[in-house]
C-alpha cells in the first residue's frame, strides 16, 4: 500500500496517528483496565499533520517518525497526557492506581522528550 498526499505525490514520511495516545502501550493498559476503551487498529488513520495514511505509514516510536509536524504533535500530545493522567489519578472515584499513573506519566514525558529531540 502506498500513501498519497492531497497533491498526488507519494508521501515518503512516517507520521504519528492523530490519536497518538491510543497507539501507546502504556495507555492501552490504563484505559483498557479502567474503561475498556481499546479497539483494533484501523487500516487508514488520520495523522497529527492532518493527512489520511495507511496505518503502516505511522509509528508510535518517536525515532521512527520523520514528519516534522507529526513529531511536534506527538510531543504535545504526550506532554498533555502525562498531565492529564496525573490529574485523573487524583480525582475521587477514579480507579487508576497512583503508582500506575505516575509510571504512565513518566513514560509519556519520556516519549514527549524523544519526539522533541
Ligand atoms: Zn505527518
Amino acid at each position: 500500500m502506498e500513501a498519497r498526499d492531497p497533491m498526488g505525490d507519494t508521501d515518503p514520511h512516517i507520521h504519528v496517528e492523530r490519536g497518538v495516545l491510543r497507539a501507546s502501550a502504556a495507555v492501552r493498559e490504563v484505559l483498557a483496565s479502567s474503561f475498556g476503551l481499546v479497539g483494533d487498529a484501523p487500516t487508514v488513520v488520520t495523522t497529527g499533520c492532518g493527512r489520511q495514511v495507511p496505518f503502516a505509514m505511522t509509528s508510535g516510536r518517536p525515532e521512527s517518525v520523520t514528519c516534522l509536524a507529526c513529531r511536534e504533535h506527538g510531543h504535545r500530545e504526550h506532554e498533555r497526557f502525562a498531565d492529564e493522567v496525573e490529574r485523573l489519578s487524583r480525582m475521587p472515584g477514579i480507579t487508576i492506581d497512583r503508582d500506575d499513573a505516575a509510571e504512565a506519566a513518566r513514560r509519556h514525558r519520556d516519549l514527549a522528550k524523544r519526539f522533541a529531540a
